[in-house]
C-alpha cells in the first residue's frame, strides 16, 4: 500500500535564527539519492516538511523557510515544502514582512502551504489581527497546518488556552474557502475538532504523534487505543475521509526517519484494526485503511494528482 506522511519536518532541525541552514547541502551526511531509495523501499511516494517559527518561546526556529524551499526544489515530484510563520509582531502587530516573505515563497519559490502554531505564538486562531494571513492563504489557493492542540512534549510556555480548538470555528465561519489541517487531531479536543469538521468540507486532521510514545509520556507504547476510538469517532461524524497520516518527523538522519514511517504504518497496516476490534468498532475498510495512508491528504495538499 502506498504511504503519504502528510506532517513532517523531515529535515529541519532546531536552530538559531543567525544559525539556520538554507541549503540542503549544508545538511552534513545527506544524500537525496538514498532517501528517495529508502523511501521506494518503504512504499512512500511522498512525504509533507515544513519550518516552523518558534522564535517566541525558544529564540529559535525549526528549519527555515528557505531550507523547506530547497528541500522540495530537489524532488519537486515528491517532496512538498510549507513555510512557517509568526503572524503577529513583537508589538502584537500583524507582521506584514513575514506576510510579504510568505507570498514570495509561494509565488516565487512554489511552497505549498503554510505552518501556523498559536500557542507557541501566543494567538488566538480567531484574532482579527492574524485574519491577513487567511486572506493571503485564500488568495494563494494554499492550505495553512494548524498546531492548535496539546504540545506533546515537556512543559514550555506555550499555554493550552491558545489550542482551544473551538476557536477554529470562527474560522470556518469566516473564510468558508480555507482549507486547513487541526493538526493531531486536536488533541485534547478531539470530539469538538471533529463537530467542526462535519460543518465544513475543507478542514482536515492528522494523527500524528497518536501512535509514537513521546519521551515517556504515554503509555501503551503510544496511545493506539485513543487512536483506534479517535478514528471510529470521525467515521460516526462522516468525515473519516478528511483524516490522514503524518510522523512529525524532525531531523536529518535517513534511517531514523523511515524506521519511524515504518513502524507507524506498519501498526497501522497490522495492528490497528485488532484494537478497533478489541474495543467493539467496526474495523477500518481497504478504502479507509488507504484514504487514512495516502488518498485523504491529497483532497487538503492538491499538488500531488
Ligand atoms: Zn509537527
Amino acid at each position: 500500500m502506498k504511504i503519504l506522511d502528510g506532517h513532517s519536518h523531515m529535515l529541519q532541525t532546531t536552530a538559531p535564527v543567525d544559525k539556520l541552514k538554507k541549503k540542503v547541502s549544508e545538511i552534513e551526511d545527506f544524500d537525496m539519492n538514498r532517501l528517495m531509495a529508502r523511501l521506494d523501499d518503504l512504499g512512500v511516494s511522498h512525504f509533507q516538511t515544513m519550518a516552523q517559527d518558534m522564535t517566541r518561546i525558544r529564540g529559535s526556529w525549526l528549519g527555515s523557510n528557505e531550507l523547506a524551499a530547497d528541500i522540495q526544489a530537489s524532488a519537486p515530484e515528491r517532496i512538498i515544502s510549507f513555510a512557517g510563520a509568526e503572524p503577529l509582531d513583537e508589538r502584537g502587530h500583524v507582521n506584514t514582512r513575514q506576510l510579504k516573505e510568505i507570498e514570495m515563497m509561494v509565488v516565487e519559490k512554489g511552497l505549498n502551504g503554510l505552518l501556523l502554531t498559536p500557542p507557541y505564538g501566543h494567538y488566538y486562531s480567531n484574532d482579527k489581527r492574524v485574519y491577513p494571513f487567511y486572506e493571503k492563504a485564500v488568495e494563494l489557493d494554499i492550505p495553512i497546518y494548524f498546531h492548535h492542540s496539546h504540545m506533546f512534549g515537556p512543559p514550555e510556555n506555550c499555554p493550552l488556552k491558545y489550542a482551544q480548538i473551538w476557536r477554529l470555528d470562527d474560522v470556518v465561519i469566516d473564510f468558508p474557502d480555507l482549507r486547513f489541517n487541526a493538526e493531531h487531531m486536536g488533541y485534547p479536543w478531539t470530539e469538538e475538532l471533529l463537530a467542526i469538521m462535519s460543518r465544513s468540507p475543507n478542514v482536515f486532521t492528522d494523527i500524528a504523534m497518536f501512535i509514537q510514545p513521546y519521551k515517556g509520556l504515554f503509555n501503551r507504547k503510544g496511545r493506539p487505543l485513543v487512536l483506534a476510538r479517535n478514528l471510529a469517532m470521525a467515521r460516526d461524524y462522516g468525515v473519516l475521509d478528511r483524516v490522514f497520516y503524518g510522523s512529525d518527523y524532525v531531523g536529518e538522519s535517513i534511517e531514523e526517519y523511515i524506521n519511524l514511517v515504518q513502524r507507524e504504518t506498519a501498526y497501522i497496516m497490522e495492528g490497528l484494526n485488532n484494537d478497533m476490534k478489541a474495543l467493539g468498532y467496526k474495523p477500518l475498510t481497504d478504502e479507509e485503511m488507504e484514504g487514512l495512508l495516502s488518498e485523504n491528504v491529497k483532497k487538503l495538499l492538491k499538488t500531488i494528482t
